[in-house]
């Protein structure tokens, strides 16, 4: 048998607290409706074993996957009954593992609608497309009989642009409510994190919000009441000092201008850390900055130790990684740079 594994050299530190507090804000701006949870993708890659947990004791009771291979690691923590798969029904064995797991299919289509009847499935969701063109039922689809045929608790549908100022966005509204007075359902949900802040028009029921739980900011209105969840951290693996004149990292992207001391922390593109952040990203030892010096390879990266020259091998850095300022900086998503993050981290 192994001993046991010695301490990861990637850590992400995850605030609880923050993730708890951010459900319960967007649980209120949601007004008369009731916020639930998008935890597809591990949980935005925070860890579903993590994120459920906090969400649940939080207070929040409906939870969306977007796969049926992300419904067992998430009953682990939540009822069934409170789990929807975004993705709904794409064959007769989809559909029968929904009916025994007891978990609700989001029906997106006459053939999912089909699939779960034939199943016998009992209550599901159903999503229209309101206009973004993506997966959902046409508004023309609802007056088929087989719709009638479905035992519905939530009627969706889900913005393309809820972030910005566009005039889709009151067309999807409109469209989402005329189709509540044309199909028996029993709670109505339009809004992801950003469509909160659109208004009481905006909110039905319930709301699906992911991103702002785990920190990111989509909109500016958001700003004041979402805290920072996630923070990487990783430890030097080397300390080296380098003369003027000498590179550092592949193709030689940096030349040293005087003698400086080096560090090579153990974080990688293959971690999430892109090759977007080379010669951009910024790391941390309390306040002092190590600027990220070269190129990102796949498990390291070198940081300038200038301004903390007491750092040595072992000892634990930071990564900048507040979500609307590292976007900004790296031209990557907030939704990309959280669902990056890979599995080496210690959660
Ligand atoms: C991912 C997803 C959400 C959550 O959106 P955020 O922008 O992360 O708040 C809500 N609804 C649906 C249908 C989704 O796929």
């Amino acid at each position: 048998m192994l001993p046991e594994l010695p301490s990861a050299t990637l850590r992400l530190s995850i605030d609880r607290d923050a993730l708890a507090a951010n459900w319960r804000a967007l649980d209120r701006l949601s007004g008369q409706a009731r916020a639930g949870a998008a935890v597809k993708a591990d949980a935005y890659g925070l860890g579903v074993a993590v994120a459920a947990p906090v969400l649940r004791d939080a207070g929040c009771e409906d939870f969306f996957v977007a796969h049926w291979q992300e419904v067992p690691a998430l009953l682990a923590h939540v009822p069934a009954n409170g789990v929807a798969v975004l993705h709904g029904p794409l064959t007769a064995a989809d559909a029968a593992f929904a009916k025994s797991a007891g978990v609700r299919p989001v029906i997106n289509s006459l053939h999912q609608a089909r699939l779960w009847i034939e199943a016998a499935g009992g209550p599901c969701d159903v999503m229209i497309d309101t206009g973004i063109n993506r997966i959902g039922l046409n508004m023309a689809d609802l007056s088929d009989p087989l719709i009638g045929q479905l035992q519905i608790d939530v009627l969706h549908s889900h913005l393309a642009s809820a972030e910005e100022e566009s005039a889709l966005n009151a067309a999807q509204q409109m469209r989402w409510n005329a189709a509540r007075g044309q199909v028996q359902h029993k709670r109505a949900s339009l809004a992801n994190s950003a469509g909160i802040m659109l208004g009481p028009a905006y909110h039905g029921d319930l709301t699906r919000p992911g991103l702002s739980l785990f920190g990111g900011v989509p909109c500016a209105d958001l700003a004041q009441e979402i805290r920072q969840v996630v923070r990487p951290e990783t430890a030097l693996i080397q300390v080296r000092e380098i003369g003027a004149g000498e590179s550092v990292g592949y193709n030689a992207t940096f030349v040293a201008e005087r003698d400086m001391r080096v560090g090579v922390v153990s974080l990688g593109y293959v971690d999430g850390y892109l090759r977007a952040w080379s010669g951009k990203g910024m790391l941390r030892s309390m306040d002092r900055q190590l600027p990220v010096i070269g190129r990102v390879s796949m498990d390291m990266t070198a940081v300038d130790l200038t301004a903390a020259t007491d750092l040595r091998e072992g000892d634990w850095v930071m990564v900048d990684y507040t979500l609307p300022e590292a976007s900004a900086a790296s031209g990557l998503s907030q939704y990309e740079l959280l669902t990056l993050l890979g599995r080496r981290f210690a959660r």
